[in-house]
Formats: C-alpha cells, structure tokens, sequence
C-alpha cells in the first residue's frame, strides 16, 4: 500500500479489512492492538484520518458523533475481546440516539475458536444486542468473492437506511495479513444515499386541518429533525404558519434558540397545555416525559413524524401519523398551507400564556446568575459562558445540573451543534464527542470551536482523552464546572472535618468526589492551557483569554459552590408527580 504498494498482479495483505474506504467513510477511531494495528495503518495510508485515542469506550463516542454529525457513518476500530467489550458503551449509546456507526472488531483467529484464543469472545453476538446489524464475513475460501464486500456493504448501507443505527463487523486475526491478489478485487461501488419516503396525501392533509384547527400549537424539534438536515423547511414552517416550537436538547439549533418563536423558556407550560403538538424526529419517552398527563392535556392530539413506522403511537395514540423522512414530509406540509393560507394568529391567549412565563423564567434565571456570593453558582457561571460564546461554536455537554442548567443558558444557533447525553442519558460521552466535533471543525471550517461543558463526575469518564485533545492539538475549550461530587460535593473544610478522625474509605458518601481537585494540571501536563477559576471576573479572563488564543487546547476549572442546584421546578426531574 502507499508509495511502496504492489501494483496488479501481486499478492497485497489487508485490503480485506478495508472494503469499507469506498463507502463514503472518512474518519476512523480506535485503539491499536493485535489484531487490528495494520487495518489502522493502511486506513491512514489510504486517506482515511485515523484518530487514536486512549479507551475504546470514547473512540466510539467519536465515531457516532460523525455519524451524527456527517450523515455517513464513522468508524471504530478495536481489538478483540476486552477492546471491543469497551466499545460496547458506545455503540449502545449511538443506537439508542438512532445514530449511524461502524464498529470494526478484530477477533481471535478462527482455527484456534473454542480453544481459549487470545481474548476469544463471542463478538457478532455479543454486538447483537446493541447494533441494527452484526456479522462477520464468510469463510476464507470466499476471499476475495463479493461476500466480503457485500458485508461492509451491509454495515454502512443499514447503518444509514431507515432509521439509522449502530453496525458491527468482525474481523477475524487471520484475515487481517491474509495475501490476497490485487486484480481479484473488485471494489464494491459507494452505497446510494438512503431513498426519501414522503407521507401518505391523505395523511397530510389530515395534519394540516388538525394544525389549522388548533387552539394552542406546538412544534417539537428534535434530534432526528437535525439529522435528517431538515432546518430549512422546518424554519420555514414555523415562520409561515407562526407556530411555537420546542427543541429537544439535541434538536436545539435547528432553528435558532433565539428565533422569537421558540418557547424553550417556557417548555412545561408548552407541553401542558398544547392542544396539539407535531413531533418532528422526537420520541415520547423519557425526554419528552412519554406524551402523557399530568404533563400533557390528556386530549392532546399528536401528529407523529418519524421514518420508523415501529415508533409510531408509542404510548401515545397519534392524531395522525405521518411516516417518511423529517425534510420531504415538512416540505409536503408546507404544500398544503400553500394550498389553502393559514397562519396561527400571533396574537392570541396561547401565545400570551407562553411569553409571560418565558419572562417569568428568564427573570428568575438571571436573577440567580447576578448573585454576587461565593462560590459561584450554576446560573452565574453560564451566563458569562453565554456572553462569550462563539455563535459558530459546536457545544458538548454532559453531567446532572452542568447539563441541565447550562442547556436552557447556552444557546445555539446552528442545527447540529450540540452534542450530549442524549436518549441513553451516558455519561462519558464529552470528550470522545468534543474530539469528534473538532476534527471535523478542523478539517471543514478551520477557526470554529468546540466548547466541551462537563461537570467535574462527567469529566472523570474519559479525562485521559485530554492527551488526545493535545496530541492532535484540538481546537477545544473545556470547561469543567466542578462542584466536588456527583449531583452535589462538600467543600474542602467540610471534607476534611469528616475524614479527619475516620478513614475516608469509611466516611466518604458516594456521591462526592476529591474536593478542590485540580483538573486544569491534566490539561497543562500535555502542553494544554489551564486555568482554576473561582469568581466571576477570573471566569471571564481565562475566557476572553482561551478564546483569543487558538494555537493550544484549553482546560477551565470552574469551582462553584458544592450544593449549588436548580432553580425551583413545576416537575420533579424524572418523575410525573407535581413538586
Ligand atoms: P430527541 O432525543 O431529540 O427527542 P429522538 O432520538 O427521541 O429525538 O427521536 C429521533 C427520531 O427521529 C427517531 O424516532 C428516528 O426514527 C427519527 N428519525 C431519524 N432520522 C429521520 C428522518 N430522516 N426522517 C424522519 N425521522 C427520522
Ligand atoms: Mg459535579
């Protein structure tokens, strides 16, 4: 391969392992290990940017983030057994997030399969569980036949057909250095995008009277809307018809958060009591506490748009269901009020309901953020990230309140620009993704940033990625808002008093973590900037500072205060009961 590569007629090794370079995949991330060091060498050869990182877990993250992020699918490479189990996490975690991935696996040789091989493991099976596909090419004597292709083939093409979602590929140790001979191979041609479906007419024009007929419309926006690229009719739709919209956390930017139709500041009470709401690429579970009372009308009527016809009326019964892709079915709504004109009238109760508690919201929020006690707390410190944030910038983020809290201050304009723990709720997922969004800043828009929001628990999944984030020199700021635990810590004198007389393994409660921990050093231990912060003015120095200099990555520990939390709720997080 490479300049040294054997041209027609000789016998090459490990082109088996690399049927997928003509499918359109671009990136690849992993681990190197017997047996699958060479398939990572020859993939940086063959143009494919290769990025190594430091645990299986956050390469797949990074590869589902591409996914995600590109519509192609990206790659993950392990080694086997132990290597793949890890990556296991993450193709779960695409999966869940309807997300497209391939995770290529070496595994032990097949001649010594039952025998105990070097860590032998039930691969394809084992992948089952967490992809839409899972396989291993057949047998040996087929190399180098169409049936090897045909299985990449499979991957990438299922990964992205339908509803998107994780695919698995095994490679076993004696395919990998297997000769082969260069003219007996035949490149499998780049799978077709996947096909557009469009709704059912009837089903169409049924959505649209039932729109047109509502008291109090909702629009919900969410991550499968991003997915399938369908901002621009959908920004169209909310400005023709005048209709409120609601992003979902990750459905967040496809149109502006400060569009003056979005309603995020006013969500429950939009949720409560919209008499019809359309889903756009969002499902009824958790997320969107299952579409059903107390924090819904029990009339509702739902109009269901999904490309998975299985999603439809999941605790719900749908209004009308309208299968097809997000893009194609906003834009044959968009015929039907072309048809016949309407709009929502702007002036009406609903949207008087929704604007004041958006006032009342957004004045409690900065209430709590121009607290000028120490240390800081939550709504403070997001509220100078706000000020400074690039409009351009991907944001990640992940953690309990850092996530929850920093989701309704920071605010995104550009569809695809946030990344966290999404349908799965996994912590760990920051840094692979924030290393994923920035090679693709990188490679696409030089200049653009990543700002990577972790608590001080999320941060401690993948910290060792920070070498990564340095070694490919990253254009990523992390901002750790540490509060010394999981949920809530203790502050340094209190943990000292408590493990002052007893031994810490005894009195530490779980949920806290090393108060004051220095997080920055592990930036600045790889040639990174890092800064400890505790007020406000030295928040937004390292701030303007870090976002001056693009040459280095950037760590900022934020110290706020330990018990710091929401503000007061309607709902209870997580549960249906009122507070
Ligand atoms: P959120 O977390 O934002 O609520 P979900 O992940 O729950 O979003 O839902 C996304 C939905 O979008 C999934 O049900 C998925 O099937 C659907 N979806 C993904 N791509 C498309 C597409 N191109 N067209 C229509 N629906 C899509
Ligand atoms: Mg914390």
């Amino acid at each position: 391969l490479g300049t040294g590569a054997p041209k027609g007629g000789e016998d090459v090794a490990m082109f088996i392992p690399l049927f997928f370079v003509p499918q359109g995949v671009d990136y690849m991330f992993g681990i190197v290990g017997i047996p699958v060091t060479e398939i990572a060498f020859a993939a940086q050869e063959l143009g494919i940017r290769y990025i190594g990182m430091r645990n299986e877990q956050a390469a797949c993250y990074a590869a589902s983030a591409i996914g995600y992020l590109t519509g192609r699918p990206g790659v993950c490479l392990v080694v086997s057994g132990p290597g793949l189990i890890h990556a296991l996490g993450g193709m779960a975690n695409a999966n869940m997030n309807c997300w497209p991935l391939l995770v290529i696996g070496g595994s032990s040789e097949r001649n010594q399969e039952t025998m105990g091989a070097f860590q032998e493991f039930p691969q394809v099976e084992a992948c089952r569980l967490y992809s839409k596909f899972s396989a291993r090419p057949a047998s040996v004597e087929a190399i180098p036949s169409v049936i090897e292709k045909v299985q990449y083939l499979i991957a990438v093409r299922s990964s992205i057909y339908g509803r998107p979602g994780a695919c698995y590929v095994d490679i076993p140790a004696d395919f990998v250095n297997l000769l082969v001979n260069v003219n007996s191979i035949k490149y499998t041609e780049c799978c077709m995008s996947p096909p557009v479906s469009m709704a059912e007419t009837s089903a169409v024009r049924m959505a649209a009277s039932v729109i047109r007929n509502a008291k109090q419309p909702l629009l919900i926006i969410g991550k499968g809307a991003a997915y399938a690229r369908a901002e621009e009719n959908i920004r169209k739709l909310v400005e023709q018809c005048k209709l409120p919209f609601l992003p979902t956390p990750m459905g967040k930017g496809v149109v502006p958060d400060n569009h003056p139709n979005c309603v995020g500041a006013a969500r429950s009470r939009a949720l409560q009591f919209a008499d019809v709401i359309v889903l756009l690429g969002a499902r009824l579970n958790w997320i969107l506490h299952f579409g059903l009372p107390p924090r819904y009308r029990p009339d509702v009527k739902f109009i269901q748009v999904d490309i998975c016809a299985e999603e439809l009326g999941n605790n719900v019964r749908p209004a009308v269901t309208l299968l097809g892709d997000i893009n194609a079915v906003t834009k044959q709504l968009l015929e039907e009020f072309d048809k016949i004109p309407w709009h929502y009238p702007p002036e009406s109760k609903w949207w008087e309901t929704l604007r004041e508690k958006m006032k009342s919201s957004k004045a409690a929020s900065q209430e709590l953020a121009s607290k000028k006690s120490l240390p800081m707390n939550y709504y403070t410190v997001f509220y100078h990230v706000q000020e400074q944030l690039p409009r351009d910038c991907f944001i990640v983020s992940e953690g309990a309140n850092t996530m929850d809290i920093g989701r309704t201050v920071l605010q995104n304009y550009l569809p695809r620009h946030r990344l966290d723990a999404g349908t799965f709720g996994t912590m760990g997922v920051g840094l692979g993704f924030a290393i994923a969004a920035a090679v693709l800043a990188k490679d696409r828009s030089p200049g653009q940033r990543v700002i990577c929001v972790e608590g001080d628990s999320a941060f401690g999944f993948s910290g060792m990625e920070v070498e990564t984030i340095c070694r490919y020199n990253l254009p990523i700021i992390l901002l750790v808002v540490n509060n010394n635990g999981i949920y809530q810590g203790f502050d340094t004198d209190t943990w000292k008093e408590m493990v002052k007389s007893q031994d810490a393994t005894i009195v530490a409660p779980p949920a806290c973590l090393l108060p004051n921990s220095h997080y920055e050093q592990v930036m600045i231990a790889f040639g990174g900037k890092g800064y400890f912060v505790q007020t406000p003015e030295e928040l937004q120095k390292s701030l303007t500072q870090t976002l001056a200099d693009t040459t280095k990555p950037s760590l900022i520990n934020i110290m706020i205060e330990p018990k710091a939390t929401r503000k007061a709720q309607d709902f209870h997080w997580l549960t249906s009961s009122k507070m």
